[in-house]
């Protein structure tokens, strides 16, 4: 009966430490999934600008395009938006809030 209770306790104890694992394993999942909320091609990291010179937001929210101008990489959040930077670079450059190197 004793070895029978000393059984169960294993048991139990791996058990135990069998749920913290996945438990452990699901945390590192979302953690992951949290600093990378966005499906974005292009991070802020990549490109020079913090904001889309176009529509002004920020690069941090994920870019869809990027455009080389002038030594710098210039993200923005959509086709459309590089297209107007295109348009008129040298304003669009101001507005994308270059980031100081
Ligand atoms: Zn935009």
């Amino acid at each position: 009966m004793k070895q029978l209770f000393v059984i169960a306790s294993v048991l139990f104890l791996a058990a135990c430490a069998n749920s913290n694992e996945k438990n452990e394993v699901k945390k590192d999942t979302s953690a992951a999934a949290a600093s990378m909320p966005m499906q974005a091609k292009y991070t802020a990291d990549m490109v020079d600008n913090q904001r889309d010179p176009s529509c002004g937001m920020p690069a941090k929210a994920g870019l869809e395009d990027t455009v080389h101008y002038k030594g710098h990489v210039i993200g923005f959040c959509s086709k459309e938006c590089k297209d107007a930077f295109l348009k008129d670079p040298e304003k669009g450059l101001t507005a994308a809030d270059l980031k100081k190197k």
